[in-house]
């Protein structure tokens, strides 16, 4: 086991992870219940982890979360109408899935 991510942001663990999945590298995400917890411990015990099973996919898998945002627009949230860098899949605000616009 080896961690590759961590970050307070719950939303970007997800996507991180979601990544590597979509990579075919097995991974665990960590202490996601802590970071609902925030204010009551320190704050380097709330970040959320993102860790692969395989020591050997460690490599790749920093590769992958290096690699450079997809270009393009950003996006609407249809939910609550906030703006989203392309490269998220749900809105960073509220967790609402990314929607395509139709046509
Ligand atoms: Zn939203």
């Amino acid at each position: 086991m080896k961690r590759v991510f961590s970050s307070h942001n719950a939303v970007l663990v997800h996507h991180s992870r979601n990544l590597l999945e979509a990579e075919g590298i097995e991974t665990e995400v960590r202490n996601q219940m802590l970071s609902s917890a925030m204010g009551e411990l320190p704050p380097a015990e709330c970040q959320a982890e993102v860790w692969v099973v395989q020591d050997n996919d460690a490599a790749r898998a920093m590769d992958i979360l290096r690699r450079p945002p997809p270009a393009g627009p950003e996006w609407q949230c249809a939910s609550c109408a906030e703006m989203s860098a392309p490269q998220f899949t749900q809105c960073w605000k509220c967790g609402a899935l990314r929607i395509s616009a139709p046509g």
